[in-house]
């Protein structure tokens, strides 16, 4: 199992975030340092590093933060106009919380490349 982070905090409610969902898998919350005008971080319960450690086992629960996303997307009114998920991994995709989170960025138009 993966060693624990604030994220594992942030579940357990040992420290303080403006949660808006959830469910007995997921937790999504408010980002901290917002980069786009809503962007919530969706997480699992069960801690997974990196996206190097999704496979067939967990592949359900890793799906599962998609669909909380994009419901969550969807009750902000992203769904039309768009908005973009990422998962970074490790340090060159710029992780810094090795617990994964999947990013729901919207509310303006996006960039790409993202460099
Ligand atoms: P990066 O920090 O480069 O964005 P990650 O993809 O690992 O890398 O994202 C971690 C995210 O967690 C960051 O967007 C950061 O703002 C957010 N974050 C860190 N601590 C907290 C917290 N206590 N509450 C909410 N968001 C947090």
């Amino acid at each position: 199992m993966a060693e624990e982070t604030i994220f594992t905090k942030i579940i357990n409610r040992e420290i303080p975030a403006d949660i808006i969902y959830e469910d007995d898998q997921a937790l999504a919350f408010k980002d901290i340092n917002p980069q786009a005008p809503f962007h919530c971080l969706v997480i699992p319960k069960t801690p997974i590093a990196t996206a190097n450690d999704i496979n067939e086992d967990n592949a359900a629960l890793v799906g599962h933060l998609y669909v909380v996303a994009a419901k969550l997307a969807a009750e902000h009114g992203f769904a039309e106009d768009g908005y973009r998920l990422v998962m970074n991994c490790n340090e060159y995709g710029g992780q810094t919380v090795y617990h994964i989170h999947l990013h729901v960025l919207a509310g303006k138009q996006m960039g790409w490349p993202p460099y």
